[in-house]
């Protein structure tokens, strides 16, 4: 079977994750586990850069915008209220040929005839909901009085501690709460690499607002996210604001956008932009008891705030960053020689490693002496790696290949060798124009920080 140049390029992509250190397969030397993912040394580099940029725009940048990091594990009552122990659920049915159990969407229909997307069985069972939150228990005893949950969205904490932010804060409306943490979802089926995963994190905002202004800032939240995707490296032409039709949207919802992505495996979402009312709140209220309101110190009235969300997914992101950076052109080897160059074009802010520092031999000290003492000068700024083996091509190459947009070099014309107007100046390439420029050492610092800033 032929293969679709997609499919192929998601497999490339696959394999150089784990080849250079992004993702692994989660418990892999026990043969892994469906649905969970490690992230090696160059992928927990890139999933960090991604959360503080979230976090510098969405919380430092902003005046009205404050986080914070609630715990995985919360009261049963949390998730009643919240409608997930009942309702959290996908359709799932069984085919009795493969024993495939299916999410009721993925089974095919030909003809009104419901067929396995697996062995092709007609008998299939009749869809059942199935919860996906991953229950546990809290303390010794394991019986229903200490039933919970893993947190199947970090959401809900915001809601449950709003009066508490909201008093030591002291914001007025709109404000907003956000945070970034694991959430869990025990999927029926997993699948397309990270993409659906069963432990996976989320970068959510709460931002609390007058019910007359839902819809105005639903409008915008979902360009300053469109943006937000943009200035990561990610184009407008493959993000897409698909609105949630009103009979496909949550009952309390009055407005959903999913921003999309075209991944080599189809178009998917990264992120949901609700508004979602006043729901949650008055959910919470209503349960507890206690008063999740707002005081207008001007109108000198009481009211429960609306809200609007933007819901992230990091894993997501972090994929359609890979996804959206891999590369392949055609570059001379040391013998000038043209080969396939693999490239990962990362945004130089989402880079994990922003720049290299070579000396052009390894066996002359003065060069290598002085390569470790430019390294040591960029270390306090950003993430270096210092690389002395093999040619200097191939050096390249290597960094090419995990998206280190800069490489310094430095070579005799640094030690004033040559000519004495080029001490102290070093090579700086570019990974995608791959040309190199002149600088001095001493400007080195403020060059690169302006550049991955
Ligand atoms: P989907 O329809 O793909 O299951 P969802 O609409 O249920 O996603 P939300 O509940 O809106 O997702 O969650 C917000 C974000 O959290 C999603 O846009 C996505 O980025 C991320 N997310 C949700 N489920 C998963 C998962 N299983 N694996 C990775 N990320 C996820």
């Amino acid at each position: 079977m032929n293969k679709s140049l997609e499919t192929q390029r998601m497999e490339k992509i696959v394999s150089l994750c784990k080849r250079r250190g992004f993702i692994f397969q989660s418990s892999e030397i026990y043969g892994g586990l469906n649905g969970c993912w490690d992230y090696g040394p160059l992928g927990v580099e890139l999933k960090r850069n991604l959360k503080n940029y979230w976090w510098r725009v969405m919380v430092h940048e902003r005046e009205n915008i404050v986080g914070m990091d609630g715990s995985i594990l919360m009261n049963r009552a949390v998730w009643k209220a919240s409608g997930h122990e009942d309702t959290f659920t996908d359709p799932m049915v069984d085919c009795r040929s493969c024993k495939a159990r299916l999410r009721a969407d993925q089974v095919i229909d030909r003809k009104d005839i419901q067929q396995c997307p697996n062995c092709g069985g007609k008998d299939l069972t009749a869809p059942r909901a199935f919860n996906l939150m991953f229950k546990t228990f809290v303390g010794a005893t394991e019986d229903e009085s200490s039933v919970t949950y893993l947190r199947p969205e970090t959401a809900q904490s915001i809601f449950v501690q709003f009066k508490n932010v909201l008093e030591v804060s002291r914001k007025k409306l709109p404000f907003g709460i956000a945070q970034i943490g694991k959430a869990f979802r025990n999927e029926i089926n997993p699948r397309n690499f990270t993409f659906r995963s069963r432990e996976f994190e989320q970068m959510e905002l709460e931002y609390f607002c007058r019910e007359e202004e839902g819809i105005k800032w639903l409008d915008y939240w979902l360009e300053e996210r469109l943006k937000f995707y943009e200035n990561i490296g990610i184009p407008r032409a493959k993000l897409h604001a698909h609105e949630i039709p009103d009979e496909e949207r949550a009952f309390y919802s009055k407005g959903t956008y999913d921003i999309e992505y075209d991944f080599p495996f189809g178009r998917q979402e990264l992120e949901g932009v609700a508004y979602r009312t006043d729901y949650d709140l008055q959910q919470h209220i209503k349960a507890s008891g206690k008063p999740l309101d707002y005081f207008d110190e001007e109108t000198k009235q009481r009211f429960v705030p609306h809200v609007v969300e933007p819901s992230a997914g990091v894993d997501r992101t972090v994929l359609a960053l890979i996804c959206e950076a891999y590369d392949e052109d055609t570059a001379p080897d040391e013998k000038g020689k043209l080969e396939t160059r693999i490239v990962l074009r990362f945004h130089p802010r989402m880079a994990p490693i922003k720049c290299s520092v070579l000396p052009l031999l390894k066996n002359n000290e003065q060069l290598v002496a002085k390569a470790k003492e430019i390294a040591d000068l960029l270390r306090p700024h950003m993430n270096v790696f210092y690389d002395e083996t093999g040619a200097i091509g191939r050096r390249y190459r290597r960094q090419d290949e995990i998206g280190t947009p800069f490489a310094v070099t430095v070579d005799f014309e640094t030690l004033g060798e040559k000519d004495p107007a080029l001490r102290n100046t070093v090579t700086l390439r570019d990974r995608d124009s791959m040309k190199q420029e002149r600088v001095p050492i001493t400007e080195l610092v403020s060059i690169l920080t302006s550049r991955v800033r």
